[in-house]
């Protein structure tokens, strides 16, 4: 695809400039600039929602037919993978992210989007059991716009597990990026667009969260919201959606348990922790950022992994051999360093990390070093507020009842990790942790066809899985009387 002019954004259909200021966007390895953007106005957020309402509405987009829908669904996924090597090019200098990670990440998305069009292909409605002489049926039907907001960490995979199945639901979607990967946003509304989605079902809104994004969950005709982001946002849009009683689907923090059991196998646990909290450098919503060590075994377990942490390869996201890449953005490196700063100040002794690099290949990078802290309980705020970068705090237990006490005292419930050879002992501590999901001897695995989501703190429904066009649906019940004879209550008047 060609080279793309950012400082255009898409509303309803249409590339203009946005009614907000241009942004720039800067890449974390280097501090230069990647790109100017364009970004919306609420008047932007109007237009768009107008359009969509009007798009979805249309018969044409309405009655089409699901393998019609599917079709459309297939060549976004075909048209994004032929753009992956560019998408990924692009989000690396955004993002600060490897190579392999945004490759993976764009073939994610082509991904979700052919698994959404089988899926839509092979959808059912139900007849239902009658209580009369009626023939009663189920049906669902598109909600009308959808607003989709996203956040940095994994923008066009998330961007997709949205955007997908709220088309394929017959839904128009207004789609709100993160501040700072946009642009990464903008290039899948290209592609789209390109592919022939009909005009104002998807508009792309660059801006700010407090601003666009809330213009966006406040407006009259936006049926529901599609959120990932932090907790403290996520609560802000369920309240709006309650004062609208617009349904919310919300995909938020965490602060995942990593556990270590006896019998586990060191080496794969070793490995599976590593991969867990320090790929992506941390900056993943389900990172295991608290890893639970048997007592006995805590000081060897610990300095093993430690002397692995220390030795990984930190460097640019375009270097093949770099393990952690730098961190999103600057403002969001110090915030790290703050977290951990406020750790020691509260008792937490470092094994590795915990300073900016001095060495000075990393001097123009927002940089920050794979950190493991110990010498704390897990009361303490290192081990309760989500961090959201490179930092493990490692804690000791006893028997398994205070594992799952330790494990489960966390207003997060989103992951979890189970390192262990015993099945029953995986299988009962599965079931005792609060999580969304729980890994079994491997970490950080995902499919788009297991349903995704936190409990507690960490969100409210799921995405993907079967479940998932149908969570931007609505039910609609049909009753046919079968009876040639009037209602008998009626009769004799
Ligand atoms: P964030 O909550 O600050 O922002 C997320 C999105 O919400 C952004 O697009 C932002 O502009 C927008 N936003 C901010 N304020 C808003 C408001 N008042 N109204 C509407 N929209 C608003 O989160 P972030 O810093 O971009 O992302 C990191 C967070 O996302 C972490 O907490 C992480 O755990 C979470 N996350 C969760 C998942 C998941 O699937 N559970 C996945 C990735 C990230």
């Amino acid at each position: 695809m060609a080279q793309q002019d950012f400082s255009r954004i898409f509303v309803g259909g249409i590339w203009r400039p946005g009614g907000g200021p241009l942004e720039l966007s800067i890449n974390p390895a280097d501090g230069s600039v990647v790109a100017e953007f364009g970004t919306a106005s609420v008047a932007d957020v109007e237009e768009a929602v107008a359009a969509g309402k009007r798009a979805a509405n249309d018969p044409a987009w309405r009655g089409m037919t699901p393998q019609a829908r599917a079709r459309l669904l297939y060549r976004i996924g075909d048209a994004i993978e032929s753009d992956a090597d560019a998408i990924a090019a692009l989000q690396t200098a955004d993002t600060g992210k490897t190579l392999a990670e945004t490759r993976a990440l764009a073939m994610s998305a082509a991904g979700t989007f052919r698994y959404i069009a089988a899926l839509l292909e092979t959808m059912d409605e139900a007849l239902t059991s009658p209580r009369g002489n009626c023939l009663t049926m189920s049906l669902h039907e598109p909600i009308g716009v959808v607003g989709a907001i996203t956040p940095w960490n994994s923008p066009i995979a998330s961007d997709a597990q949205k955007i997908a199945p709220a088309l394929a639901a017959g839904n128009a979607v207004v789609l709100k990026p993160a501040e700072w990967t946009s642009l990464v946003s903008l290039r899948l509304a290209a592609i789209i667009e390109r592919v022939g989605l009909p005009s104002g079902l998807l508009s792309v809104l660059p801006g700010a969260g407090a601003v666009i994004g809330d213009a966006i969950v406040r407006h009259r005709d936006v049926g529901k919201i599609s959120f990932t982001g932090g907790t403290v946002t996520g609560r802000h849009i369920a309240a709006a959606a309650a004062a609208k009683l617009m349904p919310v689907s919300l995909e938020l923090g965490g602060k995942s348990p990593t556990i270590v059991l006896p019998d586990a196998d060191i080496d794969q646990a070793i490995a599976g922790i590593l991969f867990g909290v320090f790929s992506s450098t941390g900056q993943s919503c389900i990172a295991g950022s608290r890893l639970f060590v048997p007592a006995p075994i805590f000081s060897e377990f610990v300095g093993k992994l430690t002397a692995r942490a220390a030795a990984l390869r930190i460097g640019p996201g375009t270097d093949p051999s770099t393990q952690v890449a730098p961190m999103v953005a600057f403002p969001h490196r110090d915030k790290v360093a703050g977290h951990v700063a406020a750790g020691i100040a509260e008792g937490a002794e470092i094994l590795c990390g915990g300073a900016l690099l001095a060495d000075t290949r990393y001097a123009a990078g927002a940089y920050y070093p794979p950190t493991i802290l110990t010498g704390v309980t897990n009361d303490a705020n290192i081990c309760q507020q989500e961090i959201f970068g490179p930092v493990l705090v490692a804690l000791p237990y006893g028997d398994e009842d205070d594992l799952v006490a330790q494990a489960n005292d966390s207003v997060y419930g989103l992951a979890c990790g189970l390192w262990t050879r015993d099945y029953r002992t995986a299988y009962r501590l599965a079931r005792r942790i609060d999580a969304g999901t729980v890994w079994i001897n491997t970490y950080k695995q995902f499919s788009i066809s297991t349903p995704f989501g936190g409990v507690k703190d960490s969100g409210l429904g799921r995405e993907k899985g079967r479940d998932a066009i149908r969570n931007y649906m609505q039910q609609k019940s049909l009753y046919w009387g079968l009876d040639p004879q009037p209602l008998p209550w009626a009769s004799g008047i």
